[in-house]
């Protein structure tokens, strides 16, 4: 992994790139969170993050986030990015505040059920396949009104936004339609049930700008900052 002082000017060079493309599209960069994506790095990634002053974290198995949030500041947030096996609900809202992946009507069932057993309140994003990519997780567009009316029926759940990862091998005309087609799945969940979603949880090291220019609000950032992982 990078030494501290490689990663903070990484973390400036990606602010930088952020503000270039919210200058690009008249929006103001402070709508826009990095989320450092720790995993498969040590427990440092993560005091790294802190000690630039980011208090948020994110991990894509309940495993990894086990590990490293008993060594890290209890103000520091984990987020889940990776898909939620209905078997890993309960460990997983032990560690993490914030589900960004929950993708079925069953989930949202069991994560709320969960939820209110263990008396937290996780902020809830929906994963949609606004890519429509065969290969990845996600509810269909189509199904998110399923899903948010399932999810405001339960009462421990707080569903803040939606969230999006473009095909692998889409390139990065298939990146904007996963962004774009994100975009108006919020605002028509918004219309329809007259709710706010103000999230929406998209943007990569590789696409960032596009997600910027497409209305994102979390851009999730793992080699940009920690440089190259060696495993998934
Ligand atoms: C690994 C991962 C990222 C970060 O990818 P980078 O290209 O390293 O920035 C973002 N989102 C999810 C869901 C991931 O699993």
């Amino acid at each position: 992994m990078v030494t501290y002082e490689q990663f903070a000017a990484n973390c400036d060079a990606v602010r930088q790139r952020i503000k270039s493309a919210c200058d690009q599209c008249g929006r103001n960069p402070s709508e826009v969170r990095i989320l450092p994506v720790t995993k498969t790095n040590p427990v440092e990634a993560a005091l790294y993050a802190y000690r630039y002053g980011m208090r948020s974290v994110s991990e894509n198995k309940v495993q990894e986030g086990q590990e490293k949030k008993p060594l890290a500041p209890t103000d520091l947030r984990w987020e889940f990015i990776g898909h939620l096996q209905s078997n890993k609900v309960k460990p997983a809202l032990k560690i993490f505040d914030i589900i960004q992946t929950v993708d079925s009507v069953d989930l949202i069932l069991r994560v709320g059920r969960i939820a209110e057993e263990l008396n937290v309140k996780p902020e809830i994003y929906f994963q949609v396949n606004s890519g429509h990519d065969p290969a990845k997780f996600g509810c269909e567009i189509e199904e998110a009104p399923l899903l948010l009316e399932a999810a405001l029926g339960q009462s421990a759940l707080r569903v803040v936004g939606l969230m999006a990862v473009p095909p692998i091998e889409g390139g990065m005309d298939s990146a904007k339609h996963t962004f774009d087609n994100l975009r108006i799945c919020r605002d028509e969940l918004e219309d329809k049930f007259k709710v706010k979603l103000p999230e929406l949880s998209m943007g990569m090291s590789g696409d960032l700008e596009a997600a910027v220019i497409a209305g994102s609000t979390c851009v999730r950032l793992g080699s940009s900052l920690y440089g190259p992982r060696t495993q998934k």
